[in-house]
């Protein structure tokens, strides 16, 4: 994995009265734990990745008390997982990134909030909404209410998240429904304190088995009809009324009061930290959560309260609704239960705050000022709001003049990714071949959707890049071209894209970029890694996988050999075979073999024995100032730097310390026949008695012809 976390996991080992100090997310797994979970498990993806890494690192801790830990291959499995508490006293969590995790799973969720649950069953979701999100924009909060599952949004605050966490579980046995448990990205890794309870065993678990099934056979759990007419209605007459009796007993929002009564704010909870700090930089609050206006914490997000809605709205003249994104559910709501009550509190929200994109707190200062200009409240100046409001951004447009034009800075590969030669190989067959449609995907891999390479017409989630082919290679000129990694690959290719290829007799080209890891969030293994994350080998290839499903036209490449990429990408294209055609380019992930290179050279330096490490270096004399090896590899260890020629104006290609010698820069230059300025190097330490000689001579030879000879290190 990218990080690990064996150091943090020693502190979910923490008892009673003791503080646990760290990140939002390992508070989460503490929290889990005291909540006495059976089994946990998930689908990494950001901002809750590290979710999973840590049960992976807290593993011997979680089989001590019996908690199964299961990296599941996509999140409807993850989701399927939960079908554990549909019969069984068993707590459960799985994790994923939302709203794409969620749309996976839609179908196992559906499944499971029709029957409910028996033991507390909750779903952590990394609500990746926002400037830095990595996905479509849209919310988790639709899946609540479609599915009647209940949405908690805790203040990102360790004690109010950890309570958010053990009283979820307690929700969904006394409502028998799921949970979602929401996390931005920034109450992820927000950091703080808490006073620690001790772990908790759950009622049964691997060290205390059941049995068997309840006696006498239940068909009332199953999502079958007609037990599914009597689902829906026990969801809104049974389960929906305890839900809310039970938010409602234990106080899971929050209301802080505030000395201008007459207005009040209602924000979901996720939002608070943020509503607070432009409170505060308004004059209106403190850093330490007193605010002048009253805040009605919605850290249960759905379903809402009626009665505290009312109760915290009436005799107010308006409030202020912060929700992100677009539709307006909370906002929708509130508005009726007021209308319903008779209550006649103008309810504000989109409008004064933009309806679409994160609230920043840029966002939310506008929003509030704008929201105190329309409703004046007594002991608040709003023009002076408005006009400090103003002053805190008076800055931005000299600071943009100041700035400048920024040239832009798309995010790329890593130095030497094996995944990069692969679309150099591309390009360069398209040179003869013509352009063609190309499904990209999920993964290191789109970053080839962005210049250098501007490879990639459409993307459709996950693992979809030749399902989202299916209907253009039919009819297009060119057979298209479809990108997935090995990731992609078995989260979801396989089945959506492989096997309906096959059974459709399709005919396209798949590249599976086979790297080992799922890289993108965190290298987490998979079941093509070299290992199982216990460390023993998965006995998977993909190779064999598709050769059991029928695929005939299979090549596996090393993706570093550009030439042969180029020629194999060529036969795929105009092979008269139809059908599917596979290339599988080969290439560990380049991060994770520095990482594994970096320590056992570091190892065996300290023994003093020989470490060669290799690196490219551009000629300055030959290199011609073209910098087609840059448009045609993008790597960000190839640069340039003014020409040492002083008849020579344009800058010439250089390579930098970064570079890890992947040896792509050479490979490119000779597949597309540019300039031979490239050259390879040694750069040995510890070298033998051999090499220190022949350095010695050749050094000697270089003094005596002129040049000079450089220092062996
Ligand atoms: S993480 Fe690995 S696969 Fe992803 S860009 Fe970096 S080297 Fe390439
Ligand atoms: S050899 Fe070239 S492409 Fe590879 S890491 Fe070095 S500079 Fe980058």
């Amino acid at each position: 994995m990218e990080r690990s976390f064996k150091k943090e996991a020693q502190s979910l080992k923490l008892g009673a009265g003791e503080t646990f100090e760290g990140e939002g997310i390992l508070a989460v797994t503490k929290a889990l734990l005291q909540a006495g979970v059976s089994y946990v498990g998930g689908y990494q993806g950001a901002p809750v990745s590290h979710l999973l890494d840590v049960m992976v690192d807290a593993e011997d801790l979680l089989a001590d008390l019996g908690v199964h830990v299961e990296t599941c291959t996509n999140e409807a499995s993850a989701a399927a997982m939960l079908g554990a508490s549909i019969n069984y006293p068993l707590r459960g969590a799985v994790t994923w990134k939302s709203v794409v995790g969620t749309n996976v799973a839609a179908d196992a969720l559906s499944n499971l909030a029709s029957p409910g649950v028996v033991g507390g069953a909750m779903i952590i979701i990394g609500e990746d909404y926002g400037e830095g999100a990595s996905v479509i924009q849209e919310r988790s909060y639709a899946y609540a209410m479609k599915c009647s599952m209940w949405l908690l949004d805790p203040r990102p605050e360790l004690t109010a998240i950890v309570r958010t966490v053990e009283q979820g579980f307690e929700l969904s046995e006394a409502s028998s429904t799921p949970v979602m448990l929401e996390l931005r990205i920034r109450a992820c890794h927000v950091t703080g304190a808490f006073t620690a309870r001790d772990n908790r065993r759950g009622r049964y678990s691997g060290q205390q088995r059941i049995e068997g099934p309840p006696a006498g056979h239940d068909y009332g759990r199953l999502s079958h009809p007609p037990s599914t007419f009597a689902h829906e209605r026990h969801k809104v007459e049974q389960r929906l009324p305890a839900a809310q009796a039970f938010i409602a007993q234990h106080k899971l929002n929050e209301v802080m009061p505030g000395e201008v009564d007459e207005i009040g704010i209602v924000v979901l909870g996720g939002l608070y930290n943020g509503v607070i700090r432009a409170l505060s930089r308004l004059g209106l609050a403190d850093l330490f959560g007193a605010s002048r206006i009253p805040i009605y914490v919605l850290n249960a997000a759905y379903p809402l309260v009626p009665s505290e809605v009312q109760a915290f709205c009436a005799g107010k003249r308006a409030v202020l609704v912060i929700e992100e994104g677009y539709p307006d559910y909370v906002e929708q709501q509130i508005n009726s239960e007021l209308r319903r009550a008779d209550i006649q509190t103008r309810v504000f929200g989109k409008g004064p705050l933009p309806r679409a994109g994160e609230y920043t707190s840029e966002a939310l200062i506008g929003g509030l000022a704008g929201f105190l200009r329309e409703t004046r409240p007594a002991g608040i100046d709003a023009d002076a709001v408005a006009a400090e409001a103003a002053a805190l951004v008076a800055h931005r447009p000299g600071a943009l003049h100041a700035l400048g034009d920024i040239p832009a800075r798309p995010p790329n590969f890593c130095t030497g990714c094996p995944e990069r030669p692969v679309f150099a190989a591309i390009k360069l067959a398209q040179r003869e071949l013509g352009p063609t449609h190309i499904s990209a995907d999920i993964g290191c891999h789109s970053f080839a959707t962005l210049p250098p390479f501007s490879l990639g017409n459409s993307i459709l989630g996950y693992g979809m890049s030749l399902a989202s082919a299916a209907a253009v290679g039919p009819n297009f000129a060119r057979r298209p071209i479809a990108v997935m990694g090995d990731g992609g690959f078995w989260h979801n290719g396989l089945l959506s894209g492989v096997a309906s290829s096959l059974f459709n007799q399709g005919d396209g080209v798949l590249i599976v970029m086979q790297n080992g890891y799922t890289s993108a969030t965190g290298q987490q293994y998979l079941p093509t890694s070299r290992t199982t994350r216990a460390g023993t080998p998965t006995g998977m290839s993909i190779e064999k996988t598709l050769r059991s499903m029928g695929v005939s036209w299979l090549r596996t490449v090393r993706t570093y050999g550009v030439a042969n990429m180029v020629k194999t990408l060529k036969e795929a294209m105009r092979s008269a075979e139809r059908g599917l055609k596979v290339i599988i380019a080969d290439g560990e992930c380049m991060l994770a073999r520095q990482r594994r290179l970096r320590a056992e050279e570091a190892e065996r330096l300290k023994r003093g024995a020989r470490v060669v490490r290799t690196r490219y270096g551009v000629d300055d004399e030959i290199c011609t100032g073209d910098h087609s090896c840059i448009r045609l590899s993008g790597c960000p260890s190839l640069t340039v730097k003014p020409s040492p020629d002083p008849l020579r104006t344009d800058p010439v290609a250089s390579v930098i310390e970064s570079c890890v010698g992947c040896g792509l820069c050479g490979e490119v230059a000779h597949a597309a026949v540019l300039c031979p300025s490239f050259y390879r190097a040694e750069v040995v330490r510890n070298a033998n008695r051999w090499e220190r000689a022949l350095h010695r001579w050749r050094g000697a030879v270089i003094a005596w012809l002129g040049g000079r000879a450089e220092a062996v290190s």
